[in-house]
């Protein structure tokens, strides 16, 4: 089995993200990586997460959009280091460019990266960016059917976050069929159910956020 594994040829992506991986390990950084569509609460739900931060967790934030600096100056705003990551034709992060940032004085002595992907439910999914995890947002406009229609960033995410929900009721959006639908893709999947807008259900994300942390510390502190 070891030696089918490393004879395993990885792609160059797979490739750069494992050396984004090792050094996020190596530094005790847990990274998660926010897939979900345009307008799906990615960069609230960063800004709400950088709220939390604020004297528990040194946090900082990569965002991804096609134009502009918009998100980053928002989470700035909210008070953790942004960097935002232009990709001009590309529809999604890949991990060159999680590590051009790696080494950046704002993600140095930090314990959080959060890294908003390009709002996109598809190839997001498939680039590894050296991530810890996946998370996979899913608001209540957006209909309670994705998962079962883009099943990739459900199989690969470890959390499904339902965003938005001050907004049930508005539309045929159930919260318990969507979760029923991201389990059949992903069994293994857990599911949060939150509001950016009004902070209901916000400690759900930010337990399970904590349980992610405690489980990361820095390669040297585990040794010792
Ligand atoms: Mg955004
Ligand atoms: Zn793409």
């Amino acid at each position: 089995m070891k030696i089918t594994y490393e004879n395993k040829v990885l792609s160059k992506n797979d490739r750069i993200a494992a050396e984004v991986r090792r050094h996020l390990t190596a530094r005790g950084i847990f990274a998660v990586n926010l897939i979900g569509s345009p307008g799906s609460g990615k960069t609230s739900l960063v800004e709400r997460t950088a709220a939390w931060c604020h004297g528990r967790v040194a946090a900082a934030a990569l965002t991804g959009d096609q134009a502009t600096c918009h998100d980053a100056d928002r989470i700035e705003r909210s008070g953790i280091p942004a960097i935002q990551i232009t990709t001009g034709n590309e529809c999604h992060l890949n991990a060159q460019r999680i590590l051009d940032c790696v080494a950046r004085d704002e993600l140095w002595d930090i314990e959080l990266l959060l890294i908003e992907n390009v709002g996109n439910l598809i190839c997001p999914a498939a680039y590894d960016l050296g991530e810890a995890s996946k998370v996979a947002i899913l608001s209540v406009p957006e209909g309670d059917d994705k998962p079962l229609k883009y099943p990739g960033l459900f199989k690969r995410a470890d959390l499904m976050v339902i965003s938005k929900i001050d907004l049930l009721g508005s539309n045929d959006f159930e919260a318990d069929r969507a979760e029923a639908n991201a389990r059949e893709v992903a069994p293994h999947i857990e599911v949060v159910r939150l509001s950016c807008r009004t902070g209901e259900g916000l400690e759900g994300w930010t337990r399970w956020l904590a349980s992610q942390l405690v489980q990361t510390a820095p390669l040297t502190a585990r040794q010792a």
